[in-house]
This record gives structure tokens, C-alpha cells and sequence, in this order.
């Protein structure tokens, strides 16, 4: 249930609401927004007399929340939420480029391709050190390896890192390590996980499902805000389809579907939505113009021979003149 104050209502007033409600035993969270404050209200709220709620001072009105997801809810939060990742953020009306290759194969390699993304503007660097492949002989990724390099790739570009986990056992570490932590499609619903990350504050890229609803998205999102972290970047990558042409379907309606539902930011993965590097400067810049805050690309030295996922990385060449395209794009569209 939201309890929606009266633009008039005063400091006090917001209090009286508030206290009033703890003692029932419910947990509020206070949302100021520019017009008026707006009070979440979490529990069993079917305990609450809504009638009274609403005769108190400054109390404009008293609403039912019916959708399952509370916290990631814009009616609990009606302003979108801006994710700080050391300094950059996600989220509310700025665009936000993550680039890299999907796993981190030796530190030149990750050095290279970070130099020509950032210089091209990419703001935050990507590299898969755990990787979760279909296949048990394919190539698992560097493991803690891996993320030692990213450390090292961070310290000499000063990007922050994006990099999967994939088990509650190494969150102490990725939260030392990492600046924003992925859940990859196929943990979207490892709700140990969700519930371990949920203990971090830091920045989580909850990336949808393989066959996931908007709505079971964002009960995931729910789950690590429940825990107490509210610094959570949702990402579309393509859900499965029954078309075979490209690896997922890009639904583009998720981006302003989950605007209207949630305030979290949307970002948007091209690469792994198409499996087709011809595709992404599409796919790239459909989510934008759709409003996506950002977007999360696959960029390789050298495609062909990439360990993972090479007929969807870009080289970075081709990234830079996407990211041309995207900047007036995104300069026409502001
Ligand atoms: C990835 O980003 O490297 C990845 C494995 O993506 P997804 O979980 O969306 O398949
Ligand atoms: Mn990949």
C-alpha cells in the first residue's frame, strides 16, 4: 500500500503518517519526490484501518498496491531511480554504455579492447571471468584469474567492471572486487543468489531470464531490494522464442513496459539478444530510441578467435562508429 501526502503536508505531518504506521508493524519507506512525498508501506498492511490513514493530516490519498513486486515499483517510488556506480550513473535520462568482451581471455587482450571502448565512450568495462556455458567442455572462463585482471584493467582506465557471479559462495569476493555485480539469464531466478547480493550494497545488473515474464524480472529485482539493496539495473537481452534465426528475440516493448511498472533503470544487451554482430547497431540503437538508460555490448579484438561468443562481438572499430550513431541519436532524441 502507498500513502500519498498532500504537497502541502509538512515535515511533521509526514512523521505523525509514518510513526503511526511503524506502530502497526509496518516498514515505511519515505520517497520525497519533487511534488510530494510519497510513504511505501511493506507488511501485512491488510491490518491497517486505510479509512483512517486517510483522514490524517496531510494525507492526499491511500492506495492498494496490487502487483506482487513492491519495492521495484514505481508507485512506491515515482521518480526513476539513478544507480551509482563510482561516479557514473544509471539511470534517469542518461545513457549509459557498458562495453567488453564477453570473457576475459589474458590482461592485453582486456587492456586493448578497454582503451578503444573508452575512448569511443564506453563508460564501463564488461568481462566474464565465471562464465556459465551450455556446454561443461567449453571454455569456463579465467575464474578468479579473471577478475584479478579486471582489477588491473580498472586501476590502469579507471572504468568500473561489470562481471558475472554465478554462486552465493563468491559474493564476499565479486563485492570487493567488482563495481556493479551480474546475475546472468539462467541465475535470474537463483533466489540464494538473489537473496546473498540482496546483503551487498552493490550496483546489481539483474539481467531477464531466458523465458522469464516482465513480472517474474522484476520479482527478482524484488528479492535483492527486499534484502535491503535498492541499487538494481535491469537488463532486456532477448528472451527465447520460436524463431530460430537469431539466438533470443529482442523485446523491445520490455523497455517501456518496465518503465511504466518500475522506476529501476532498463539497460539492454544487443549482443546476446541477436547472437549476430550485423545485428546489434540495430538492435543498439532500437533501444535507445525505445529509452533505454543504457546499453550492454560484446566488443573483441579479434571475433573470430574470441573463446565465447564471437559471432556477436564487435570489433572495435565497428563499435566506434555505433557509438557515433548513438550519440546523435540520442542528441536528437534530448
Ligand atoms: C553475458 O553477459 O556474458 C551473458 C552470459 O549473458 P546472459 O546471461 O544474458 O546470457
Ligand atoms: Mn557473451
Amino acid at each position: 500500500m502507498i500513502v500519498v501526502m498532500k504537497s502541502s503536508a509538512t515535515k511533521e505531518e509526514v512523521l505523525r503518517v509514518t510513526d503511526a504506521l511503524i506502530k502497526k508493524g509496518m516498514q515505511v519507506q519515505t520517497n520525497k519526490g519533487v511534488d510530494c512525498t510519497v510513504l511505501g508501506v511493506l507488511g501485512d498492511t491488510y491490518t491497517v484501518d486505510k479509512e483512517r490513514v486517510g483522514m490524517m493530516n496531510g494525507v492526499d490519498r491511500v492506495v492498494s498496491v496490487q502487483e506482487p513486486y513492491k519495492k521495484a515499483n514505481r508507485k512506491f517510488h515515482p521518480e526513476d531511480s539513478v544507480v551509482n556506480v563510482n561516479g557514473v550513473p544509471v539511470g534517469g535520462g542518461t545513457l549509459t554504455v557498458m562495453a567488453g568482451p564477453c570473457s576475459v581471455e589474458s590482461f592485453p587482450q582486456l587492456e586493448g579492447i578497454a582503451v578503444q571502448c573508452k575512448a569511443s565512450g564506453a563508460q564501463i568495462l564488461r568481462g566474464g571471468a565465471f562464465k556459465p556455458r551450455t556446454s561443461p567442455y567449453a571454455f569456463q572462463g579465467l575464474g578468479e584469474q579473471g577478475l584479478d585482471i579486471l582489477e588491473e584493467v580498472r586501476r590502469e582506465t579507471g572504468m568500473p567492471i561489470v562481471t558475472e557471479i554465478m554462486a552465493p559462495r563468491y559474493v564476499e569476493l565479486f563485492s570487493e572486487k567488482a563495481d556493479i555485480i551480474q546475475i546472468g539469464a539462467r541465475n535470474m531466478q537463483n533466489f540464494d543468489l538473489l537473496k546473498e547480493v540482496g546483503q551487498t550494497k552493490k550496483p546489481i545488473l539483474l539481467k531477464r531470464g531466458l523465458s522469464s515474464t516482465i513480472e517474474e524480472l522484476l520479482m527478482s529485482a524484488e528479492y535483492i531490494m527486499s534484502g535491503g539493496n535498492e541499487n538494481v539495473i535491469l537488463c532486456e537481452r532477448g528472451i527465447r522464442t520460436f524463431e530460430t534465426y537469431t539466438r533470443n528475440t529482442l523485446d523491445i516493448s520490455a523497455i517501456p513496459a518496465i518503465k511504466k511498472l518500475s522506476h529501476l533503470p532498463v539497460v539492454v544487451d544487443p549482443s546476446h539478444a541477436s547472437g549476430l554482430s550485423y545485428m546489434v547497431e540495430s538492435l543498439a540503437l532500437a533501444a535507445v530510441a525505445a529509452g533505454a538508460d543504457g546499453l550492454l555490448i560484446e566488443v573483441h579484438n579479434d571475433p573470430k578467435h574470441a573463446l565465447c561468443d564471437g559471432a556477436q562481438s564487435l570489433t572495435p572499430e565497428a563499435f566506434d562508429g555505433i557509438m557515433h550513431k548513438i550519440n546523435a541519436l540520442k542528441s536528437i532524441m534530448s
